[in-house]
């Protein structure tokens, strides 16, 4: 096709997701297509070579190109492109990939359940929380709390979830059962002169008076990412996650861990649940599953959620829940291959050391810049904030859309691909796994030359 009818379908006949849309019909956000990619670099068809620092949408943690994984989803289609796993029926790869996702979860996990992507896999968590309160005869216990900033999908429930405002103007959400408690958010606390300590007990003393306001009867479940994601990559503070659980313990409350962004090896370990010390009852887990291969995501579900489920079959029959691309075969052959390559290559490893060279490099080159608050991250998730004047912390103005115009220069100077995050003026990076020391190197200066370039 030539590039002029492709212009000319993709206007006509495309809805672009989470875009600007009247801006993209005007012309003024054209649209790269995106041909081929290998390793951590992507091509378009006009020739760009691209450095893709974020792994497409933080999932092609594999790196592109992996052979290994396309064999897989080939054999698998030409052997059995799909059946479904209703009532009585499996398939070796789905039911091999629920092992080897057990096998690398914590140990008190018990099943696992699949979907396509990370937002049905919430939406079924939700649904298994629910389904649990009502075996337990505390059909009350239904709201959910996630946190301001954190980041779920963009359903019905997920998109309440989804603590960021562009999630919800003009969807008529949050649904009422999903309450919204502080954000773990230590460089935008609001007393300056709070320790990370301090800042950590007084969000699980926030979510304790969220829950007293509410009524611990009331509550079901708690939903986190380990390190906040798309709401601007962020690293809980010093003992969160132990003050939080602590909370929820005392509650009743479950505890969801969104690991679609941390699950599988970007914080350096198998999941962020291990990274910080959290035991939750359930985990979602999508992108990194596959490496984004094929879609597919899963709820793992605790041991002590489980027996509640399987009782309630036995007193309501078959649980009302599946999808017709649950366990999807070809997903389930990419994800078999993807979790052998990354233990083949060391891939988890990697992520964890070449991720805190990328960190400490990127605070090396830009911890002094007068314009950066900070710099932050763990493993392969770094993030640079923008700010306006660093002593008194005040933030530009968003019209100034400072942070896309640090990512617009960083691509069209050194076509190196970060993201500007969607809330506030952070540059964030999730590089593939397989990044080597010398491309962060490339990352780091050409980051530091944007900055330069926007920033002075
Ligand atoms: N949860 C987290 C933490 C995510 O980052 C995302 C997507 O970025 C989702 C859920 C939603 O996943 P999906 O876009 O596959 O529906």
């Amino acid at each position: 096709l030539k590039n002029d009818q492709l212009d000319a379908w993709d206007r006509d006949a495309f809805f672009h997701p989470s875009t600007h849309l009247a801006q993209h019909a005007r012309g003024e956000s054209p649209t790269r297509i995106v041909e081929r990619a290998q390793g951590v670099y992507i091509e378009d068809r006009d020739g760009n070579r691209l450095l893709d620092a974020f792994a497409g949408l933080y999932c092609v943690n594999a790196g592109y190109g992996r052979q290994e994984i396309a064999d897989a989803i080939s054999a698998q289609a030409r052997e059995l492109a799909y059946y479904h796993s209703y009532v009585g029926h499996g398939t070796e790869a789905s039911i091999t990939l629920a092992r080897m996702i057990l096998d690398r979860a914590p140990g008190h996990m018990s099943k696992v359940y699949f979907g396509l992507g990370g937002s049905d896999a919430n939406e079924t968590n939700i649904k298994l929380v629910w389904y649990y309160n009502n075996i337990l005869g505390r059909p009350e216990k239904k709201k959910v709390i996630s946190r301001w900033r954190g980041y779920h999908g963009s359903g019905l429930m997920t998109g309440s979830l989804t603590g960021l405002e562009l999630f919800h103007k003009k969807f008529d959400l949050p649904l009422e059962q999903v309450v919204h408690t502080t954000a773990p958010y230590f460089y935008r606390r609001n007393d300056l002169e709070q320790s990370e300590a301090e800042f950590a007990a007084h969000c699980a003393e926030d979510l304790e008076a969220l829950i007293a306001r509410e009524g611990a009867d009331t509550i079901a479940a708690f939903i986190g990412e380990p390190v906040l994601g798309t709401g601007g990559i962020v690293p809980p503070p010093e003992g969160y996650w132990r003050a939080i659980q602590a909370v929820l313990k005392k509650h009743d409350i479950l505890l969801i861990a969104d690991e679609v962004v941390t699950g599988f090896g970007r914080l350096g370990s198998m999941f962020g649940s291990d990274h910080y010390g959290i035991e939750p009852d359930l985990i979602t887990i999508a992108k990194g599953l596959t490496s984004a291969y094929a879609p597919l995501s899963g709820s793992i579900v605790s041991e002590k959620m489980w027996e509640v489920l399987e009782k309630g079959t036995d007193e309501n029959g078959p649980i009302g829940h599946g999808w017709t691309y649950s366990a999807h075969p070809i997903g389930a052959a990419a994800g078999v291959a993807n979790l052998r390559l990354l233990d083949a290559l060391g891939l988890v490893a990697n992520a964890g050391e070449t991720g805190a060279y990328l960190n400490r490099a990127m605070a090396d080159a830009l911890a002094d810049h007068p314009h950066v608050g900070d710099v932050r991250g763990e493993g392969m998730l770094c993030a640079v904030e923008f700010v306006k004047d660093r002593d008194s912390r005040t933030f530009f103005d968003p019209a100034d859309k400072i942070g896309a115009r640090v990512a617009a220069s960083l691509l069209e100077q050194d076509k190196v691909i970060a993201r500007a995050m969607p809330q506030g003026d952070i540059l964030g990076f999730a590089p593939p796994f397989c990044l080597s020391r010398q491309e962060a190197d490339t990352v780091v200066a050409a980051t530091a030359r944007a900055v330069r370039m926007i920033l002075g």
